[in-house]
C-alpha cells in the first residue's frame, strides 16, 4: 500500500512533462513553418489564376515550381481532374501538368465551344476530352527553339466523348461526314478566339490527328 504513491507519483510527472512540451512551443511558428511549401504557390498571379479556375466550376490541385534544365519548366501549373460545365463536369484524360492560365482557356473552351456545339450540331452533351498531354521538353518541330509544350503552355487534343457514347476523333472525324466535319471545324473557330496560336489537320501532317492549343497573346489560327 505504502510503495505505489512511491511509484505513481514519478510517472504521473512523465505523462504530465510529456504532454507540456509541445503546448509550450509557439503553435503560430509551427504552423507557419508548416504552410512553407505552398509559399511560392500563393505568388499573386498564381492566385489570381486558381481563383478564376475555380470560378469555372472545374476541379484541379495546384502543383509547385519545377525547373528540369534546358529550359524546360513548369510554374503556375494545376493538375486538371475536372472542367466545369453546364449541367456536369467533363473529365480531361492523359493531360497532366498544364499551366494555370492555359488550364484557364482550356476550361472556358471546353464548356462554351466544345461542349455548345457537340449539343448544337451533334445533339449531345460532351462527357470527356481526350488529349495527348501538355508539358514536354522539347523543341519546336525542325527548329531550334523551345516548343510552348516545354512549359505546360500548350495541350495536344485528340478527341472528344459525348454522352450518348459518340467519340469523334480529330483524325478521323477531320473529314468524316458533315456534322463530325461541321463540329471539329465549329470548334476550332472557336479555339482561335480564346488561344493565342491554335494549329489543326490543315496546318500540316503532324497535326492531322491533334489541335495544338497554345496559350498566348499571338494570333495565328491554321
Ligand atoms: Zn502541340
Amino acid at each position: 500500500m505504502r510503495s505505489h504513491p512511491a511509484i505513481v507519483l514519478p510517472l504521473l510527472l512523465i505523462v504530465a512533462g510529456c504532454g507540456a512540451i509541445p503546448q509550450s512551443q509557439p503553435s503560430g511558428r509551427v504552423a507557419r513553418e508548416a504552410a512553407a511549401p505552398a509559399v511560392s504557390l500563393a505568388r499573386p498571379e498564381a492566385r489570381q489564376c486558381q481563383t478564376e479556375l475555380g470560378q469555372t466550376g472545374s476541379m484541379f490541385a495546384p502543383l509547385p515550381d519545377k525547373f528540369y534544365g534546358a529550359g524546360c519548366s513548369t510554374t503556375n501549373s494545376v493538375k486538371l481532374d475536372g472542367i466545369g460545365g453546364d449541367r456536369r463536369q467533363f473529365t480531361v484524360t492523359n493531360l497532366g501538368v498544364v499551366a494555370c492560365p492555359l488550364a484557364n482557356s482550356f476550361a472556358g473552351w471546353a464548356r462554351y465551344g466544345v461542349d455548345r456545339a457537340a449539343q448544337q450540331i451533334l445533339g449531345s452533351p460532351l462527357v470527356r476530352i481526350e488529349t495527348m498531354g501538355s508539358y514536354s521538353c522539347r523543341n519546336v518541330a525542325g527548329t531550334g527553339r523551345l516548343s510552348a509544350h516545354s512549359r505546360a503552355e500548350a495541350i495536344d487534343v485528340a478527341a472528344f466523348v459525348l454522352a450518348d457514347g459518340r467519340r469523334i476523333s480529330v483524325k478521323s472525324g477531320w473529314n468524316a461526314g458533315r456534322d463530325e466535319r461541321e463540329f471539329l471545324r465549329t470548334i476550332h473557330t472557336s479555339a482561335c478566339k480564346r488561344f493565342g496560336t491554335v494549329l489543326g489537320p490543315d496546318y500540316n501532317q503532324a497535326h492531322q490527328d491533334h489541335f495544338h492549343l497554345e496559350y498566348g497573346a499571338g494570333t495565328y489560327c491554321r
